[in-house]
């Protein structure tokens, strides 16, 4: 759940899983936060619903760790 100023600056962000803040500073979240914005299409019975929600890195820890499939990583390109 992320909350906005008026100025559109990021402001709050809380895992919607466990009610955990995340440090925010200066409009950026400072610990590990993932952030999911789906739109649901026909396919789905949410059709025409954007769903948004935020999870702290424990939590995401725990609810990949539960999937029959491990999740897939890349490493990340360093641009300098
Ligand atoms: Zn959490």
């Amino acid at each position: 759940m992320r909350k906005y100023k008026n100025g559109g600056q990021l402001e709050t962000v809380v895992c919607n899983c466990c009610g955990k803040k995340i440090i925010v500073s200066e409009g950026v979240a400072r610990e590990g936060v993932i952030s999911i914005n789906h739109s649901w299409d026909f396919f789905s019975e949410k059709d025409g619903e954007i769903h948004h929600f935020d999870l702290c890195e424990n939590c995401y820890d725990t609810i990949t760790m539960e999937f029959k499939l491990p999740v897939e990583i890349e490493e990340q390109l360093e641009y300098l």
